[in-house]
């Protein structure tokens, strides 16, 4: 099995996501999901994109729309932990993107083998290229390595071949020629 990478183009619309997020400690059992810990979203609504002077995200949320949306809190993981009185609230804006064969999406909810630039940031000199893993992990193909090195990128998104391979949580495999590869461990994915 192998994944078709596309490149998601930003629209100026975002969805609203009631998100609560939980991280296992004591006993408590840990998350299904690759980074170990519960989160759930509910979508709030969908509004129109607005930037602050960075180019990031400006939080638009107000009073009303928290007190209004009290009732539609997430309650349970998809993992079947239900959430507690502690666990996080958070009113997240996600951007939507789209991209052929996708249709709109945001990159929480994208495909496997979606791309994606990330948003200018005053640490990076340039934009970086994400793709969505098996397993559901992004990954910032320009970025950094645990040794210090980075990963080599060549062709035109989505079409390129990254080497040497990708080793995350969840995944071992390669980005080659437009590909996302099989797991190299044989892992298989719902
Ligand atoms: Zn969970």
């Amino acid at each position: 099995m192998t994944w078709k990478c596309r490149l998601l183009s930003p629209t100026p619309r975002a969805r609203r996501m009631l998100s609560r997020s939980g991280r296992p400690f004591g006993n408590a059992a840990f998350c299904s999901r690759p980074s170990g810990y519960h989160l759930a979203s509910t979508l709030l609504d969908e509004i129109d994109l607005a930037l602050d002077e960075g180019g990031e995200i400006a939080d638009a949320d107000s009073v009303e729309q928290w007190i209004r949306a009290v009732d539609s809190w997430p309650t349970i993981c998809g993992c079947g932990y239900l959430f507690v009185e502690s666990d996080e609230k958070t009113l997240r804006t996600e951007r939507i993107f789209a991209a052929p064969g996708v249709g709109l999406t945001t990159i929480a909810n994208a495909p496997v083998g979606a791309m994606w630039w990330d948003e200018p940031s005053v640490e990076k000199e340039r934009p970086h290229l994400w793709v969505k893993l098996p397993g559901g992990l992004d990954f910032d193909l320009d970025g950094r390595s645990s040794g210090g090195g980075g990963w080599k990128r060549r062709g035109n998104p989505p079409d390129v071949t990254v080497t040497p391979s990708i080793a995350v949580p969840g995944y071992h495999g390669w980005v080659t020629g437009g590909y996302v590869s099989a797991d190299l461990e044989g892992r298989s994915y719902s």
